[in-house]
């Protein structure tokens, strides 16, 4: 009897994995079209859109997305932009301190 139930329980969690799999088969093959008819622009504000330009944090390297990041204005109006408020104070921080871009030294 308690094979029986096993047995039972298996086949669901089986047939549940492939209908699951099936339905993303489906959705892959339909494409993205899909997501818009049934989520309207759910999915859109996730992934930020193809040829968006990144610019690139001068302190620790991270490439950010200008939209979403924190930004200077420099003495000649180009701008700068940071992943966070450290990387920012760190970079005005150096260029207050040295205007050439030397490396920071720590004084104890
Ligand atoms: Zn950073």
């Amino acid at each position: 009897m308690i094979r029986f139930i096993l047995l039972s329980i298996l086949l669901t969690l089986l047939f549940r994995a492939i209908s699951r799999l099936w339905t993303g088969i489906v959705q892959g093959m339909q494409g993205p079209d899909t997501y818009r008819r049934a989520g309207g622009r759910a999915g859109a504000t996730h992934v930020p859109q193809r040829g968006v330009q990144m610019a690139r944090d001068p302190i620790c390297g991270t490439f950010v997305v200008p939209e979403r990041s924190l930004a200077i204005s420099g003495s000649n109006g180009e701008r700068t932009w940071f992943c966070s408020a450290t990387c920012r104070d760190q970079y005005v921080a150096s260029r207050a301190a040295a205007p050439r871009t030397a490396p920071q030294g720590r004084t104890a």
